[in-house]
């Protein structure tokens, strides 16, 4: 099956727009703002929050920087005033952070700076190896001068993440607490730095979270697996912790079902709204990147809900 997942994988970038669309509406929230806020204003109506994120990533030119960063500084007015249940995830190479570290540095500082005056929140992807020490600096930076209203994501498939956590435990406190989310990772890594097998990329998975739990850590549990939202639960239980010092995330489109019986279960769950006009690069690139996800996208022609 794997090379039918290349293959297709391989073509997408020359199907037509409209025919990727119809594998992507279900995963992308639109081009435009408008469209996220419809898509977030539902989810909230249904018990859930949202993270807003505008599609793009690895930019070559510094200028194209400056433009995502006005983008996202008009999202946060925007959303604010549409009252979305919801804070801001972002990617920190869509503000050249393989181009100019400290460039990148200040456009997300002034992103943060303006999610914090409304007493909001940023959080900055995980994207693929060569940025994990990158990103980590940045958030540690970040999270000195805005200790609430920034967080990052970790993958448990990195070898690396247990003794991450430890590291950063110097930043943390009672509180302001970090808030992590913890997701298993997309990027396609070597094995000497990742784990491949899904068991051993689930056991670390718990493991990091049990870790979290120990520390006080905000965990948001991003997660389609059903083995992991049962193994979540059990830590949660183990732990005794509080509804509000967790949450679950999804992205939007996948497993509803999954996703509903979390909320009926009265568990925060937060939904990742992607939109934006880079959604068709976007699509094609992550599926490139990685075509597993052919299968998935497949899959959304056939199976609905
Ligand atoms: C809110 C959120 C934010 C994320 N942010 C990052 C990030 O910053 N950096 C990063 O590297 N990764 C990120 N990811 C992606 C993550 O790392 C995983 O690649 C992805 O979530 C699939 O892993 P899984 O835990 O759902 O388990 P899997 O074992 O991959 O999937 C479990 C089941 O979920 C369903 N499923 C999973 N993905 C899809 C899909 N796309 N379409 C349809 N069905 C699907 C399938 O039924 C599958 O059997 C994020 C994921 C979420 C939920």
């Amino acid at each position: 099956m794997m090379w039918i997942n290349k293959m297709i994988a391989g073509l997408l970038p020359f199907m037509p727009k409209n025919l990727v669309w119809i594998f992507s509406k279900r995963y992308i929230a639109g081009k435009n703002i408008e469209d996220a806020i419809i898509i977030s204003k539902k989810l909230n109506d249904e018990g859930m929050m949202v993270t807003i994120d505008l599609l793009g990533e690895f930019i070559t030119k510094l200028h194209q920087a400056e433009d995502n960063k006005n983008q996202y500084l008009n999202i946060i007015e925007t959303i604010q005033k549409a009252k979305i249940d919801g804070n801001y995830s972002l990617k920190p190479t869509m503000f050249g952070l393989l181009i100019d570290k400290d460039v990148c540095y200040e456009n997300i500082r002034e992103i943060v700076a303006k999610a914090a005056s409304f007493n909001n929140f940023v959080r900055i992807d995980m994207e693929d190896s060569q940025c994990v020490d990158l990103e980590i600096d940045l958030f540690r930076k970040l999270k000195k001068e805005f200790p609430k209203n920034v967080g990052l994501v970790l993958q448990a498939y990195l070898k690396r993440t247990g003794s991450d956590i430890k590291n950063l435990i110097d930043i943390h406190s009672k509180d302001t607490p970090i808030n992590y989310r913890l997701c298993k990772g997309i990027y396609v890594e070597p094995e000497k730095i990742a784990f491949k097998k899904y068991h051993e990329i689930n056991n670390h998975f718990l493991e990091d979270l049990e870790l979290m739990f120990q520390n006080g850590i905000y965990p948001g549990i991003a997660t389609h697996d059903k083995a992991l939202v049962e193994g979540a639960y059990e830590l949660i239980e183990k732990y005794n912790v509080p509804k509000e010092k967790y949450e679950f995330q999804m992205l939007y489109g996948v497993t509803p079902q999954l996703r509903k019986s979390i909320v009926d279960a009265n568990h925060r769950m937060r939904i990742y709204v992607p939109f934006g006009e880079q959604w068709f690069a976007y699509s094609t690139r992550r599926l490139k990147e990685n075509p597993a996800m052919a299968k998935e996208i497949i899959k959304a022609l056939f199976v609905r809900g």
